[in-house]
Formats: C-alpha cells, structure tokens, sequence
C-alpha cells in the first residue's frame, strides 16, 4: 500500500490547544508504561502483542485510548526491531563462525525468532542467538516515547468533512481526557493532497510545535503501474534555480522561479539582522519561522508541480538525474544553505513517489564537470560557462542554455560505463580530459591555444604534444 502523509491547516483556538497539550502529555507517560509490558512480553514470548490487556494500568486516557496508543508503540518497537535484524545480519556475516552456524543464526534473526522457546534449534546456537541480540540492544537507546506525537486511528480520532459551512473543509472529532466531551479540530483542505488520486484514510497525526497544532492526514494513494505507458526511454532533468528544471530535451520548466526567491530572500534577510541587533535567536522569532515556512511550501509545491507536468509530458520509463547542487550566487550564504535543504528532500521525496505510484526508475549520476563539459564536443573549461544560464564552448563555439547543456551531460553519463557515482571530482577530470584528447588526436584544427591556456589540462598536454617525450621516459 503507498500512503502518504499530508498537513492540513488546522485552526484550534487557545483551550483547543491547551486541551491537546493535555492529552499528549498523558499519551506519552501511557507509551512509556505500554513499551515496559511489552518488552516483557517479548522476552517471554518471543513477540511484541498490539492485544495485551491494559485494563489495570492507571491513566486518565481511556481504553479506547490505550488500544490506539499501544498500535502505535508496537508499530515504533517493529521499526526498531528491524534496525536490529539489520545489524544483527552484518555481525554474523562479517564474523568468523562457521557457515552451518551461520545459517542457523541468520534464519532465527530472520524469523525473528532470538526468544521464542518453540523452535527446535541446538541450545548452544539459541543462547548465541540471544547473546548477540542482548549486545546489540545494550549498545543502542531503546525507543524511549517521550517526545512522540499521536498517531491516531478512529477509535479515539474521526476525521470528517464538513459539509455544514464554509469555514473550514473538515474537521477532527478528538476524544479527550473528559469522557463524552470531544473536541473538533477545524481544517482547511491541503490543495496538493486533495488533487492526488487514492483515498483519505480515517486516520491523522497530531504534533504541538510552539504552541500551535500541525495536523497531518493520511491518504492511500492509487498505485499506477498498470496503467503507466512509458513513452520515452529515458530523461534527464538538470536542477537549478533558474529554470527549476531543465530536460536534455531543451524544455525549461519554472523560469521565474528565482524572482519569488530573491524577494523572500530580501526579507528573510532583513529580518535576520534585525533580530540579531536585538540578540534574538532565529528560531525563537514567529515571524522568521513564518518565513521559513513560506520558502518550504512554496519549493514543494513549485517542485511537485512542474516534475508532474515533466511526467506528464514526456511519460519517461527512467529518469536520470544528479546528485543535487542548489546554489546561487545571487542568493544570501542562509537562504542557499535553505534551499538546499528543503529543495534535495522534496525532489528526492517526489522522484520516490514516482518511482511508487508509476515505476519510473530514477537513476542518479556524478555530477562533476556536468556543468563546465560541452555536451556538443566534449570540451571541459571552467570558462565554458558565462554566467548561471549561458554555456559557450570555447573549443566548437556551441552555444546553448547552461542547464541544458547540464541535463544532455546527466543523460550523457548514463550510459558512459567508466564514470561511477563515488568517483572524486578529480577522477572524473582525468577521465574528461583524456577522452577529450583522444577525439583531438585525429583532428587538424585542433584548437590547441585555447586548450594550452586552460589549467584542466596542463598535466596533461606534454604527453599528448610531445608522445615521444612519453615513449623516453618510459624507456
Ligand atoms: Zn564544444
């Protein structure tokens, strides 16, 4: 199942608030007593139990609220249990047992079965099973709950469309500390959310983040493998700032892009200096916060909208793309170190999201020298590049759009088999250059002034000028 998780602006006023606050708290302290019974029961048993009766523990929450919170702790303890397999795995792989041991070890950690007392192994691998567990546990924080958020289902939950007024899209009834006394969280619809194909589950997440409540809904999306018809082998998308995107095709997608950024930029930054005169942490100021919020919204929307409209287009079975880069000189050290963040986790969240819903692969390359490489002859110079958005090759003349030249480099380096992804820069220069003066070796109006100024190749141009200077000194 693909689910996703989306905020819904919600509009709870003080008491609202204060009310939620309330029940977090005790939400928590139950988690934490919850996680000790089950702990319990999986060294007993072998397993965690979302059904263990908690009538006798004492909380001001009710047992409808203890079924849901104990979903929620057996769902964050199998999270953490798998982290274990994981490195549980690697352990007996890399130790120096021999292989019948380890098969035996490796099929018990895979059935999770360290503690159950029913399988039929020989003691002595049992109790290695156990012992190799109990390391790694005691090296590890066991989840601890106290900062959890709720995650809640419709035993204590109901999510619900408003149809009475036009206020507010829906509502959340939220059952409270007080029985028969709930309380409904007023929300406003998520545009993007609403838009995508799937269905709204009855099931929310609820946080406090300075005094205000983040809601998120969660939706089963529609998977679209079957009805997905490729209808381009492949595509490369070149991600900047200006356009957002460019295709080895030569479209541009989001070229007023920078604009909006520059103005928040602007603010952002003056905001900035103003709080520090006053000696004011950034975190600490609503309105810097408000700011960053609008940058993040305004990046994912910006990004979803125009990688759906890249999709729809082209219908590409892979898209290729590199490892991301967002930078611009035109933009303050903060808002770059920004963008940078919120922009690589929202394009790698949506390309994840094709790749669920449609299939698409996506396959990231080694961006080093995609920028300053002719994709017409392969010439590599940092001067081939004139600003952010104008690439002039100063060997063949070429002249093309900086991030299109970037993105038929990306589609490029796909296919080129001697460029891998943990290669250093330098490598990759060696690589460049070298094939470059392959191609030039057969050519008579080799552009040899232009590649003689160029520091790319100095170490490089003796041999391929003088390849008897090369056959001496391998003598
Ligand atoms: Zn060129």
């Amino acid at each position: 199942m693909i689910v996703g998780a989306y905020e819904y602006r919600c509009f709870a006023n003080k008491g609202k608030i204060l009310r939620v606050i309330e029940v977090l708290k005790e939400y928590r302290k139950l988690a934490k007593i919850i996680s000790n019974l089950q702990w319990e029961a999986f060294f007993k048993t072998g397993k965690f139990n979302k059904y263990l009766k908690l009538k006798s523990i004492h909380s001001n929450l009710s047992e409808r609220w203890k079924q849901t919170c104990q979903w929620q702790v057996v769902s964050v303890l199998e999270s953490f249990i798998g982290n274990i397999q994981n490195k549980f795995k690697e352990i007996v792989l890399n130790s120096n047992l021999n292989e019948e041991t380890k098969q035996y070890l490796l099929a018990i950690n895979k059935n999770k079965d360290w503690f159950n007392s029913d399988i039929k192994y020989d003691n002595e691998i049992k109790k290695l099973a156990r012992k190799i567990f109990k390391h790694i546990l005691s090296r590890w924080n066991l989840p601890s709950f106290k900062h959890i958020n709720l995650h809640l289902d419709s035993k204590v939950a109901v999510v619900e469309e408003n149809e009475k007024s036009r206020a507010f899209d829906r509502w959340i009834k939220l059952s409270t500390l007080e029985k028969g006394k709930p309380i409904f969280l007023p929300l406003q619809n998520n545009t993007y959310a609403e838009q995508l194909e799937g269905e709204l589950l009855n099931f929310c997440q609820i946080s406090v983040e300075k005094d205000t409540l983040i809601v998120k809904l969660i939706k089963k999306l529609k998977d679209k493998k079957k009805e997905y018809i490729p209808k381009t082998e492949k595509i490369a998308l070149d991600v900047g700032l200006n356009p957002l995107f460019a295709v080895n095709t030569g479209d541009l997608f989001g070229r007023n892009f920078i604009d909006y950024l520059k103005k928040l930029d602007e603010k952002i930054t003056k905001r900035i200096s103003s709080l520090q005169k006053k000696g004011i942490k950034p975190s600490q100021d609503m309105k810097y916060v408000k700011l960053v919020k609008r940058l993040s919204n305004f990046l994912q929307n910006e990004i979803n909208r125009y990688i759906n409209r890249i999709v729809e287009l082209y219908k590409p079975r892979e898209i290729v793309i590199e490892k991301l880069d967002f930078r611009s000189p035109d933009l303050s050290k903060r808002m770059n170190r920004l963008l940078s963040n919120f922009g690589k986790r929202f394009i790698n969240e949506k390309l994840n999201r094709l790749k669920e819903i449609y299939g698409i692969q996506i396959v990231e390359i080694n961006p080093a020298y995609t920028s300053q490489t002719c994709s017409s002859c392969g010439y590599v110079d940092i001067k081939n590049r004139k600003n952010t958005q104008e690439f002039e090759c100063k060997a063949c003349g070429k002249k093309i759009n900086a991030q299109v030249n970037g993105a038929r480099n990306i589609l490029a380096r796909r296919s080129c088999k001697d460029v891998k992804i943990y290669y250093s820069k330098k490598q990759i220069l060696q690589i460049l250059i070298k094939r470059y003066l392959e191609r030039l070796k057969g050519c008579n109006s080799a552009p040899l002034d232009i590649v003689r100024s160029n520091p790319y190749f100095k170490d490089y141009l003796d041999d391929f000028l003088n390849p008897a200077v090369v056959e001496n000194k391998r003598l």
